[in-house]
């Protein structure tokens, strides 16, 4: 189901819907395209199933394609991924790596229609179809904290990322010295969308009794795919240390996505580790399920996202919209989102994890307070149609220069 922009009224105001149509109007006739690598799974999936529709609906000649690749060239993708952010074990890259990145590349620039007024190209996989550039503009979207990138992947993509007429960043400090134009725009979450809009008790309860996790004894969740900077182990230990101290229950919900090879691995793992514990579930969801992971946030006492690495972490402002207060690693753009006491608690420990989550489960009034402050800020700050007033604002910008 798709929300009609007037529909965001009652959430954000009729100026700023006003101001949308306003921005819109002046792009008439403008063609847009965004490109990414997954249809579904991850953080940005889930913003362009959102965010298309609403350009659409303002009568924007908006698109949305995905290139295909293969298991090999996901793997390496996945490995730049990983080392641009610092990851530890970093592979060996031979020359074989790039020629194997750029021919994929080429192949999905001569199987996709490049030729978009504004083509706005997501993270690293589809990087290199810029070789392919007119005369049009393009905008190179990074969802990834760039600080501290591995020079070798770093040198090998820069000068595609410099053809680019401007790059997009969700944070300031996630920023690299770059010859073209810079902007910051934060992610955003849908507050209509399934997995975000109201749900009635019932709902909720339904979900869960679907998956089997009985409302005896207070819940923690964490939802995210089964990857290593997720560290889902790291969450299953901090809940271990807490159930020494408290009856507590852990729900790890996560699934695939086409373009992270890794999950499968991960979940194994994980897998095993809940094999002899009733109170560790472990959800391994289909794409689909929005409804779900509405439901299981809502119902979730303290919601956990222990990431080790983060682009921006979609799942804290989810949770934060659902007035969950949130216990989060304290990188990337979960930075942005709990401030530390107010919203929830930034960690950097398996320890501190479990202590926060202890203290807030204590003390649920507090938990409360928390989550509203976190709902106000959402609003504020992440919600799509402030993403959508960021685009047109930017495309507006490069279709005039
Ligand atoms: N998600 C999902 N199903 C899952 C796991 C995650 O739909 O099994 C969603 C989650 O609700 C969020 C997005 O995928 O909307 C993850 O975005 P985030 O920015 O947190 O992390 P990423 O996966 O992009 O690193």
């Amino acid at each position: 189901m798709v929300s009609r922009l007037s529909e965001y009224e009652k959430i954000v105001g009729s100026k700023e819907i006003e101001q949308l149509r306003d921005l819109a109007r002046r792009l008439k006739g403008i063609t847009l395209l965004h490109i990414n690598s997954t249809a579904t799974g991850g953080g940005v999936a889930e913003i362009l199933q959102n965010l298309v529709p609403l350009f659409q609906n303002l009568g924007i000649d908006c698109e949305w394609k995905v290139i295909q690749g293969t298991k090999e060239f996901f793997r390496i993708t996945k490995s730049f991924h990983n080392t641009l952010q610092g990851v530890e074990g970093k592979p060996h890259f031979t020359s074989d790596i790039f020629k194997e990145y750029q021919k994929i590349n080429r192949e999905n620039a001569k199987r996709l229609r490049l030729d978009a007024d504004v083509m706005v190209i997501h993270d690293i996989q589809p990087l290199a179809l810029v070789e392919a550039k007119a005369k049009n503009k393009w905008v190179w979207r990074c969802h990834i904290d760039l600080s501290t990138p591995d020079r070798e992947v770093w040198e090998f993509l820069h000068p595609y990322v410099a053809s680019y007429d401007a790059a997009i960043f969700s944070a300031p400090e996630f920023r690299q010295a770059l010859s073209i134009p810079q902007y910051i725009i934060p992610p955003s979450i849908d507050p209509l969308s399934e997995k975000n809009r109201d749900l009635p008790p019932q709902k909720v309860r339904e979900v869960y009794q679907k998956f089997r996790i009985p409302e005896d004894r207070p819940i923690l969740l964490q939802v995210s795919r089964f990857d290593p900077s997720k560290d889902p182990l790291g969450v299953i230990e901090a809940y271990r240390i807490l159930k020494e101290r408290m009856n507590c229950q852990l729900v790890l919900a996560g699934g695939g996505a086409e373009d992270d090879p890794e999950g499968s691995q991960i979940l194994a793992r994980v897998m095993k580790e809940a094999k002899d514990d009733p109170h560790l579930h472990i959800l391994d969801l289909p794409p689909s399920s929005f409804l779900e992971i509405n439901a299981l946030q809502r119902g979730a006492d303290v919601v956990i996202q222990k990431s080790l690495k983060e682009g921006f972490g979609l799942t804290v402002a989810e949770a934060l919209w659902k007035e969950r207060a949130v216990v989060g690693g304290k990188v990337g753009g979960i930075k942005l989102q709990i401030r530390d006491g107010e919203t929830g608690f930034l960690v950097t420990s398996v320890r501190e994890t479990a202590e926060r989550v202890e203290y807030l489960l204590k003390n649920l009034s507090q938990a409360r307070k928390m989550g509203r402050a976190g709902k106000k800020l959402v609003r504020e700050k992440f919600l799509i149609t402030r993403l959508l007033k960021d685009y047109l604002n930017l495309i507006n910008e490069m279709t005039s220069r």
